[in-house]
């Protein structure tokens, strides 16, 4: 990849929210976007991810961010000319409590208001939804059809070969070691392969986030945050399409096309911790957990246990937006839902620093909320 000495906009991250940013940059016509990437493309948390997609939120603006991210999914092929594996088998959120149900029916009627069709369902419903299903325990169940996923490695090489084509460039190996200022605004960065000039500069890395704005005297409230997951051998396809998901269960799970199933849950206490490195005692609680919910889970094995890091913030919320040095920006904090939200995120901050009409007004999404103590807590997460 030639190297260029000057950028119109340099974004610091080339996983799933780097590189959708730098594809719509392009795409509202603006030149010479270039993504530095420390190590190679999906080695951040974007490879790591369960990949889920839904817009079952508890905040009006993830709501928002859902549904308008699920428009963008739904058409994503044909726009980028590649596949994505989207899978749209739905979420089924499962409450354990009255209290955890009332907050979920809370949700649909804030889900319904903003167009997500979201509905709850009965046991026998949910049991139609997934055959494999034994929730006897549960008190109540919401579902939303048009949730599922994709593959994060298939959309970020979509997204990143689109973005080639339209004038990107994307480093590989280049770690950006200096943000530089002069006076209010910021000039360009420092790499490990030498200097660029740029009009602005993105801060995109994950949860690293916190690390690349300090180079520039930002105080993020960001930290890393490693969650396991881990993946079994297939059992029959179709016996569990939707996502299960509950926050008072602490667990998502779902089944692949190919049958194999995909699990997670987090850590207690939200410890800063950025090691990649992975414990017996998730494989252990997992597997309990799996094998109560989908009883034909019991002898099947465990194919591959990995962890990534969750890019955590005080509320849960991300934080998208100019910082108090002018041009130099934000698109960080995504916690466990940076995956799903990235295509719309990239778009809004695109339209933004091109002149075209934000699709959503992301304002209440800028840092200074900490400071002033306005934090959008995030029910619908575990
Ligand atoms: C176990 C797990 C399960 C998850 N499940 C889901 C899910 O179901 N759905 C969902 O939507 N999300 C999920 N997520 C969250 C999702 O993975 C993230 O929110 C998303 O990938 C964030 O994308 P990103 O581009 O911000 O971060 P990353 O993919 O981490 O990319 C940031 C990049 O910045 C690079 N970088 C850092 N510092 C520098 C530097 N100084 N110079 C150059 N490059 C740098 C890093 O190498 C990294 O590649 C999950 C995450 C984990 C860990």
């Amino acid at each position: 990849m030639e190297w260029k000495n000057r950028a119109d906009v340099v974004i610091v991250g080339g996983g799933i929210v780097g590189i959708t940013t730098a594809y719509y940059l392009a795409r509202f016509g603006r030149r010479d976007v270039v993504v530095l990437e420390k190590n190679t493309v999906c080695s951040g948390s974007t490879g790591r991810c369960g990949a889920g997609i839904r817009a079952q939120w508890g905040t009006e603006m993830n709501c928002r961010l859902g549904i308008a991210a699920l428009d963008i999914f739904e058409n994503l092929e044909d726009e980028l000319g590649m596949p994505i594996g989207l899978n749209q088998g739905g979420y089924l959120l499962i409450a354990y409590s009255e209290r955890e149900f009332d907050n979920l029916r809370k949700g649909i009627e804030l889900q319904r208001g903003l167009g997500i069709m979201s509905r709850t369902v009965t046991l026998a419903e949910a049991r139609e939804i997934c055959p494999a299903l034994d929730a006897s325990d549960a008190v109540g169940f919401t579902y939303h059809a048009r949730d599922g996923h994709a593959d994060p490695f298939l959309t970020s090489f979509a997204y990143l070969e689109a973005a080639k084509k339209l004038g990107v460039s994307y480093h590989r190996k280049t770690e950006c070691t200096g943000i530089t200022v002069k006076g209010d605004a910021v000039t360009g960065v420092d790499t490990t392969k030498g200097h660029i000039d740029a009009d602005v500069v993105i801060n995109c890395s994950g949860a690293y986030s916190q690390i690349v704005a300090k180079l520039a005297g930002i105080d993020l409230p960001n930290w890393g945050e490693r969650h396991e997951i881990m993946i079994t051998e297939p059992v029959e396809p179709g016996v569990c399409p939707p996502m299960l998901m509950s926050f008072s269960g602490n667990y998502y799970i779902q089944q692949r096309p190919h049958g194999s199933i995909i699990c997670g849950m987090s850590p207690s206490g939200h410890p800063q911790d950025f090691s990649n490195g992975t414990t017996w005692q998730f494989i252990t609680e997992m597997s309990r957990v799996l094998n109560k919910l989908l009883p034909v889970t019991k002898e099947i094995r465990v194919v591959r246990h990995w962890a990534g890091l969750y890019d955590m913030t005080p509320d849960g919320s991300p934080i998208i937006g100019e910082t108090d040095i002018k041009k130099f920006y934000h698109s960080t904090g995504y916690s466990g839902h940076g995956f799903m939200l990235a295509p719309i995120a990239g778009k809004v901050l695109a339209q933004q620093l091109t002149q075209v009409t934000p699709d959503i007004d992301l304002r209440v999404l800028d840092y200074r909320r900490f400071a002033r103590g306005e934090l959008i807590m995030e029910p619908n997460i575990t």
